[in-house]
């Protein structure tokens, strides 16, 4: 197993010289594992190369309408394919992806996330890219394929969502410059913004209300606890998909420093979504439970009963925030 990172020029090779690929990303898709996908995908069809995407589950709905989200195929198993190259966005392992029959293929991991497994024959992790989006703007600039306003959106989509709508601190100039280029393509910000931000339902803005009514003010108002369970979806006929980009709520509030977010399955898993602020690291709380993520913003799952794990947790997160370092600019 390679434990090098790779060079965008030994992935354009490994492109160039293959025809048919399979994508796919983490299970529970975000803003950047779509953008990430369909970027490579319409590059790829540019280059007049076959590729699937494979997902273990849908899209949340608001991106349903964005450039080939249609062509993202649900599923949990993929078949015998004939595809000589799969290319994984933002997964730690290939188990992440939440699909089987993935394993045994030549393979190229781009992602940005502490703790990945090198598990590819290509593995390109980058720890300062703001979103994976970015990884893929520079191999697609790299293969010599045109920016398009559907390679644009993406790109686009990827960073607005994975920088928490420019809040989070992996900022870089490089960021502005690919949106500058995307923006260039044709991508109108403002009208991203309110395709990903306001697209709250009504029962949404009642699940806020709810969450918001029962959310837990802890460490002298330093960290907020959110709890979500089959009840409160089924009392304002929402989905655990309307659940997204909720647990940023709580930090618009000053004195916030961390958010938990404790979401119930059916299954009895609980999986635990932490947000937080400046040098609060919430990623190393993640990975001493077996998840991942970055320094604001992590997650793991734990099994249940919920009373159980959640002291724990909690006293694990007020450790997190005292260690932090209090820069407020
Ligand atoms: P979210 O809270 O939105 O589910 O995830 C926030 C960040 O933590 C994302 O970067 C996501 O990839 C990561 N993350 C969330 N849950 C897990 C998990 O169970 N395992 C790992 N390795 N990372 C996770
Ligand atoms: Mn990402």
């Amino acid at each position: 197993m390679a434990t090098q990172t790779t060079t965008k020029t030994e992935i354009c090779d490994a492109i160039h010289a293959r025809r048919k690929f399979l994508i796919s990303s983490h299970a529970r898709p975000d803003g950047d594992s779509i953008g990430s996908q369909l970027a490579m995908y319409y590059a790829l069809e540019a280059l007049g190369k076959e590729a699937r995407i494979v997902n273990a589950d849908p899209p949340p709905d608001h991106y349903r309408e964005f450039p080939g989200v249609g062509h993202i195929e649900i599923t949990r198993s993929v078949r015998e394919t004939d595809a000589e190259a799969l290319i994984v966005m933002e997964s730690g392992d290939l188990a992440r992806t939440g699909v089987a029959g993935l394993e045994g293929r030549f393979t190229i991991n781009i992602d940005h996330h502490q703790g990945n497994t090198y598990y590819g024959a290509l593995n390109w992790v980058d720890l300062s890219a703001a979103a994976c989006g970015e990884m893929v703007f520079d191999v697609i600039e790299a293969l010599g394929v045109p920016l398009t306003i559907e390679i644009a959106t993406h790109i686009y989509l990827a960073i607005l969502t994975d920088t928490g709508s420019f809040h989070y601190s992996n900022i870089t100039p490089k960021t502005f410059d690919i949106c500058r280029r995307t923006t260039e393509a044709g991508v109108n910000a403002a009208a991203m913004a309110r395709r990903v931000f306001d697209q709250n339902s009504f029962g949404k803005l009642k699940l806020i209300g709810a969450l918001l009514a029962q959310m837990d003010l802890l460490d002298g108002g330093r960290l907020a606890v959110m709890y979500l369970n089959d009840e409160i979806l089924n009392s304002t006929s929402t989905t655990y998909n309307d659940t997204e980009g909720l647990i940023n709520l709580p930090l618009t509030a000053r004195e916030i420093r961390a958010v938990v977010f404790f979401k119930l399955g059916a299954d009895g898993d609980i999986h635990i979504s932490m947000r937080s602020k400046y040098d609060v690291d919430v990623r190393a709380v993640a990975a001493r439970h077996g998840g991942g993520g970055h320094k604001n913003a992590a997650g793991f799952k734990l099994k249940g009963p919920l009373t159980a794990v959640r002291d724990g947790v909690i006293e694990e997160l007020e450790q997190a925030i005292a260690l932090g370092v209090q820069t407020r600019p």
